[in-house]
């Protein structure tokens, strides 16, 4: 089935869900206009389609291997991946002092948006490289911007993040590779990492690795953990690369899914010769990994609005194809494609209805990274700091995990079909199950939001967008138009959920942390589910004022309709489940479980 990107919609989160136009106000990017963002667009959506698209069933059939200790990659890689870095997309959020275009962040999502949909295990090789550009220029010395920044920006190089261990997963306290200084400014790396995406490959002539390591008598825990910049090639002065490091794939993990991505386990110092720099301070390593890892939750999030788009697109054009049944009330007569069915319909909004929305969420947390670091006003930059920082846990765990429900109903959508692999709709589905998983668990994602986020302030910034969401129902509730004025009700409905289980959580905290904890999933979903209505009450708001045209007005509003009426509702329903308590996941005696 063919799939195209979905520029309209695309254009129409950034403009009137996510706020894209208050960017042109910072002075911060030269041209934002109209103009430029459709010339950009489209021709992000022709190499999308036209280079990366094609390669997807591939990537699947044919992924990643190990053959005489190099990685080989998918057929078509290598040349997709030289259109990537020629047409300077990943160089697009980088400023131009360091090689990039100078545009907003905001427009490097979409690109994530849109590559992730095109070949998911493409796509995701190209943000690890963008993280490590972006670590390298916060906390790089003048010598390793010299020799590796440009590199990164423009995609010559590709970077790999190196924290996992099989020891130290979501704990990465217990990370126990070794940094030993040797005398001349260089480390002596040893050790091993597991599960490390595009940890080797054949795209490139050289890759740069990013590692988490102990130096010696380092403190106990994630204090005592530097990072360090590993090259896969040791770079000569004049930026050519050099003699082999001895940090080698020894071998490629099996998956479920997403197998044109190489998932290396690498050895460094096998032989006692692999040597790296300190890259930030010493000790200081996981902070400054979040760096990259800030903008890959993010990054992630927004890898679940791509497979759920292209699951969308897939499921839709086969429910047009379909012949089954008559149509609703009749006896007799032909078949009828299954779109005829109310309940083929039900699955399809709803893929349609929770994409839209977890797109909106993650644009308007792009939009919030781009004002927290652009903006001439503090107080802007304060306020957009506080609602990155609160969203990009629900643009990550939300987006997937109904991401994963997103793919699933698109096999569900293929009956039969869907189940055997021809379609290719199992494949997005078993691609998108990762997404859950990997850059910190959504369990791990929940803490940070009821731990870190919400509690970290106060409680401020919730509280503050929060607010954002009542004004917003109730202009909402006072339109003339029907169906928003109904979803404004809705919306004010599940703001008031969301305001109880925000106020027990802060009560809570300081006293139960237990029962925070229990509370913690359920709230992110509630969180996702309100700010996903929250960006299509808004959009529907600027799209009716901006006088968009009838036709697509009409079918934003069914899908806001939808929305209000399944997911807002359901928003209101997980109070309880958040205010349950640790008495709801007491601990039950393994034994009795399993009836010993
Ligand atoms: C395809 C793939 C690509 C990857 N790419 C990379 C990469 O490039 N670089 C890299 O460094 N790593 C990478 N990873 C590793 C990934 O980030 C880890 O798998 C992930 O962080 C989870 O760690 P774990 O697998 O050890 O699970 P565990 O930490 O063992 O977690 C198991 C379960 O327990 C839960 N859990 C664990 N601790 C807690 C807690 N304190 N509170 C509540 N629940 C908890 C988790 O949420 C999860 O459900 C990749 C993994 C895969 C599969």
């Amino acid at each position: 089935m063919s799939y195209a990107t979905p520029v309209r919609d695309i254009r129409y989160a950034l403009k009137h869900m996510a706020g894209f136009d208050t960017l042109a106000a910072t002075g911060a990017f030269d041209d934002l206009s109209d103009d430029l963002i459709d010339a950009i667009l489209e021709e992000m959506a022709r190499y999308c389609d036209e280079v990366v698209a094609p390669r997807n069933r591939d990537s699947d059939l044919d992924g990643a291997r190990l053959e005489n200790g190099e990685v080989v990659t998918t057929p078509g890689f290598r040349e997709a991946y030289q259109a990537y870095v020629d047409g300077g997309w990943n160089a697009l959020a980088f400023p131009e002092s360091a090689g990039g275009q100078g545009l907003p962040s905001t427009l490097a999502v979409v690109l994530i948006d849109a590559l992730n949909a095109a070949c998911m295990s493409f796509a995701i090789g190209t943000s690890l490289t963008i993280g490590a550009a972006k670590a390298v220029k916060a906390v790089g010395t003048d010598e390793q911007k010299r020799l590796y920044l440009e590199k990164l920006v423009t995609g010559a190089w590709t970077g790999s993040m190196n924290l996992t261990e099989p020891q130290a997963g979501s704990d990465l306290s217990a990370v126990k590779t070794k940094a030993e200084p040797v005398g001349d400014g260089r480390y002596r790396i040893t050790g091993q990492k597991i599960y490390i995406t595009y940890g080797d490959h054949d795209l490139t002539d050289n890759v740069v690795h990013l590692v988490l390591a102990r130096l010696p008598d380092a403190p106990e825990g994630t204090r005592g953990i530097s990072m360090f910049l590993v090259p896969k090639f040791h770079v000569n002065d004049d930026g050519s690369p050099g003699a082999r490091n001895d940090a080698h794939c020894i071998g490629l993990e099996h998956k479920l899914g997403l197998h044109g991505s190489p998932t290396s386990v690498m050895a460094f110092g096998e032989s006692g010769e692999c040597y790296g720099t300190l890259l930030g301070e010493e000790n200081k390593g996981l902070r400054n990994m979040f760096i990259m890892m800030n903008s890959a939750r993010l990054d992630v999030g927004t890898q679940g609005v791509g497979i759920a788009e292209r699951a969308f697109q897939q499921a839709m054009a086969y429910a047009q194809d379909r012949k089954q049944g008559r149509a609703p009330g009749a006896r007799t007569g032909a078949q009828v494609a299954i779109y005829e069915h109310p309940d083929v319909r039900r699955m399809l909004y709803s893929m349609k209805a929770l994409t839209d929305a977890a797109r909106g969420i993650c644009y308007a947390n792009a939009v919030a990274y781009d004002l927290a670091r652009t903006s001439p006003d503090e107080g802007i930059r304060e306020s957009a700091a506080g609602l990155e920082g609160l969203l990009t846990p629900i643009s990550k765990a939300w987006s997937t995990d109904r991401a994963n429900e997103i793919t699933s109903i698109g096999v569900q959508v293929h009956g039969g079909m869907g189940y055997v692999e021809e379609t290719g709709a199992a494949q997005h589905m078993r691609d998108a199950r990762i997404a859950a998983i990997y850059e910190g668990t959504n369990g791990i994602q929940a803490i940070d939001l009821v731990g870190r986020k919400l509690t970290g302030d106060g409680g401020a910034a919730a509280k503050r967008l929060i607010g954002d969401m009542r004004s917003t129902s109730l202009a909402a509730t006072a339109s003339s138009n029907a169906t928003v004025a109904k979803a404004g009700a809705a919306l004010g409905r599940a703001v008031d959920a969301l305001s109880a289980s925000t106020d027990w959580l802060l009560e809570t905290a300081a006293g139960d942390q237990e029962a925070v904890l229990a509370g913690a999933s359920p709230y992110l979903r509630q969180f996702g589910n309100v700010a996903g209505g929250f960006y299509l009450v808004r959009g529907a708001l600027s799209a009716l004022d901006a006088g968009l045209a009838e036709r697509e007005m009409d079918y934003r509003l069914t899908i806001l309709g939808f929305y209000a009426d399944n997911y807002l509702s359901e928003a209101e329903a997980l109070t309880s489940a958040v205010t349950a308590g640790s008495a709801s996941v007491a601990k039950i005696d393994p034994d009795a479980i399993r009836g010993l």
